[in-house]
């Protein structure tokens, strides 16, 4: 017998997804019940521009657990997850993709284990399925500097996490907008434990994310969670202030001693270097005033167009876009 009140709230963020959220859907319903766990799914529709949503009215007729918030453009997964940690009701809520890589066993895992008294229990991928070289590569550097940032290892740690209600209305509750969900449910910190899960193929649509795309996230991270590249500018001054003195010397020697001063090349050269980093410097410099200057405006992370299933909201916008 299920339960009425919701216990577990599962958020997924779905950009895009239109031939994933039935099957989402029901492999979700047959676990829960199979598994006696009352159980909600939160839809984000990430602004898509296929028929996702349309998708998630349908799940929602269909199963009377099926909520859904549609963004009003795409705002990007952060948003999306925040959103439906923001509407969910449960006791704990867990976040998962809309396209099946997190497999529904590992969830179950991860709620036995928040039963047993573990607050945060974070996904941790065993095997990062296929991925191509660059990427690969690419994603080891930026888990080094995210694992320095944030003292802990980040480079098998995903999205897919179960929170409870508490550690759920600490990272609701804080007021940045730049947010990194998957470091951040490690920085609150409460009993945490880990599920081991291998990484599925993704059965229908594509991945969401390009290279640039890629890096574009990982500097938009490094720069919301960190302040670890300003201590770069500082370094580089030093090294440079070394540099500087060394030569300083070796100009005011050769001036004393009559040595002509040859050395145009080393003039330009020197130049190019000083320029080169002045600009590095500046660039990370610019990148957390941009940081702080989105922070400063308090705009809203996202904007609802309609929901559905949402107990209390109304329904609206579902001809809108
Ligand atoms: N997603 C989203 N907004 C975006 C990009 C992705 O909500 O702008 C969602 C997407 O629908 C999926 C999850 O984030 O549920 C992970 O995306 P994807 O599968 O493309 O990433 P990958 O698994 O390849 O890292
Ligand atoms: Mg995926």
């Amino acid at each position: 017998m299920r339960e009425n009140r919701e216990i577990l709230s599962i958020v997924i963020p779905a950009c895009n997804e239109a031939g994933n959220v039935t099957r989402t859907a029901r492999a979700l319903r047959e676990a829960m019940e199979a598994e006696h766990i009352s159980a909600a799914v939160y839809f984000v529709d990430d602004g898509s521009a296929d028929g996702t949503w349309e998708e998630i009215r349908a799940a929602a007729g269909q199963w009377d657990r099926v909520r859904g918030l549609r963004f009003s453009r795409n705002f990007g997964k952060e948003a999306a997850i925040f959103a439906g940690l923001q509407a969910a009701a449960g006791d704990c809520c867990a976040v998962m993709d809309c396209d099946l890589q997190h497999p529904v066993e590992a969830l179950v895992r991860m709620y036995r284990l928040w039963e047993q008294g573990f607050e945060v229990i974070e996904g941790v991928k065993e095997d990062r399925g296929r991925e191509n070289v660059l990427y690969k590569g690419m994603s080891a550097l930026f888990y080094k500097l995210m694992s320095a940032a944030a003292k802990i290892d980040m480079s098998r740690t995903s999205d897919f996490k179960l929170l409870d209600r508490k550690a759920v209305d600490a990272l609701v509750s804080l007021p940045e907008r730049n947010t990194f969900f998957r470091a951040l449910s490690g920085w609150v910190g409460y009993r945490t434990a880990t599920v081991g899960f291998t990484v599925q193929e993704r059965q229908i649509g594509q991945t969401k994310w390009s290279t640039w795309k890629l890096m574009q996230y990982a500097v938009t991270n490094i720069l919301s969670f960190t302040t670890k590249p300003l201590y770069l500018v500082v370094g580089a001054g030093v090294l440079f202030m070394i540099l500087a003195i060394i030569q300083g010397i070796d100009s005011i020697v050769s001036y004393v001693t009559h040595r002509a001063v040859e050395g145009f090349t080393t003039v330009i050269l020197i130049e190019l270097i000083i320029g080169a980093i002045v600009m590095f410097s500046l660039g990370i410099i610019g990148g957390y005033v941009g940081k702080i200057y989105e922070e400063v405006k308090g705009r809203h992370r996202f904007i609802i167009a309609g929901t559905v299933g949402l107990p209390g909201r109304e329904e609206r916008g579902d001809d809108a876009l």
